[in-house]
């Protein structure tokens, strides 16, 4: 919902100022229209019935994975396309992988993302209804996890990012269970130390040394490791919660031994955690690390002190895995 749009209008019609709270509630709850929202005067539903829509998005398609994961193709009103994941665990977590803008600007070479054209940020309003078109779906069982690691840099659009974090709780995700992922972006990094949200800040590394991570990470020019390693350090030392570090394992480019090695040289495991992502396919010229290359790359981390994950791998079949979000209408 356009947050800002319900203030006006409710400020035109001279309502009084709890009106905007009460349809928020209903909002957040995962309402899925106004003649619902019982506490308000008759008029003012229809009112609103006619002037604002309950989502600023508008869902164009849907797919289905094989593991139950869903991914919804989403559009603006101004036509953007983004694209919204969800996944549901068995030890009852729901986890939603949001979007933070519609493509990115960023040019990472192994992601999707990078390859497509840079939209624009998204609106607090569009993120939080990229978790609410779940909310409505299944009423009462609503979304508990957030993750900001779909499409775009979350820290290039924090203002609307953060703000969007303020209203998680009202639609009962808490600030700990809502993390934020980075390539890297410096001034992000450093403005997630100091806002008093507990929010979980996620890096994506997958390289130890500067030129390979400039190499498949352009960015890195700008915000070189140790300087982002630096900021990432000052968080932990003020929020005291771990960083988890995200590494693409990408055969034959980052997943030799020696990288191992310098990874966990790298890495304090007191503030660093490490979640090995096996390659999902994109149109890119990597080839990802077959399963024994990163069973060997774990170990080699564990050996030397540094536990890792391997991320499972969830809606490859539908390219609603890390990386292959671009926005593209599914094949019929
Ligand atoms: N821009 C932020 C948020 C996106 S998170 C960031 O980069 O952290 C998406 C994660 O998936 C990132 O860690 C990204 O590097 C990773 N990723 C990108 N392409 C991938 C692919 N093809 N396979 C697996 N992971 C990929």
């Amino acid at each position: 919902m356009d947050l800002t749009a319900l203030d006006q209008l409710l400020a035109e019609r001279g309502e009084p100022r709890f009106r905007a709270a009460q349809v928020w509630r209903w909002v957040a709850g995962g309402a899925r229209s106004y003649a619902d929202m019982s506490n308000l005067p008759l008029a003012l539903r229809e009112y609103l019935a006619a002037s604002l829509p309950l989502s600023t998005l508008s869902l164009r398609g849907e797919q289905v994975a094989s593991d139950g994961t869903v991914k919804a193709l989403l559009s603006t009103t101004d036509g953007r396309p983004l694209e919204t994941v969800l996944m549901s665990y068995r030890d009852g977590r729901r986890s939603v992988c949001v979007s933070s803008q519609s493509g990115c600007p960023l040019t990472c070479t192994f992601c999707a993302t990078g390859a497509m054209r840079f939209g624009r940020n998204l609106t607090s309003g569009e993120i939080l209804d990229q978790v609410l078109q779940f909310t409505r779906r299944r009423p009462g069982v609503a979304p508990t996890n957030v993750i900001f690691m779909g499409m775009g840099e979350p820290m290039m659009n924090l203002d609307n990012v953060l703000a969007a974090c303020e209203r998680l709780p009202d639609l009962g995700v808490t600030h700990r269970r809502t993390a934020i992922s980075t390539v890297g972006w410096i001034p992000g990094i450093e403005r997630l130390t100091s806002t008093d949200m507990p929010l979980r800040l996620a890096l994506s590394l997958h390289a130890a040394d500067d030129a390979l991570r400039s190499e498949l990470m352009p960015v890195n020019e700008r915000y070189p490791l140790a300087d982002v390693l630096a900021a990432c350090r000052a968080y932990h030392e003020r929020r005291r919660r771990r960083v988890f570090v995200e590494y693409v394992m990408l055969a034959g480019v980052n997943d030799r031994y020696e990288q191992a090695l310098a990874l966990a040289r790298a890495l304090d495991p007191r503030i660093f955690k490490v979640n090995l992502i096996p390659y999902n396919p994109t149109d890119s010229p990597y080839a990802g690390s077959g399963r024994e290359a990163i069973a060997a790359f774990k170990a080699a981390l564990e050996e030397h002190g540094l536990p890792a994950t391997v991320r499972l791998t969830r809606g490859r079949d539908i390219d609603a895995a890390c990386g292959q979000l671009a926005g593209r209408a599914a094949a019929a």
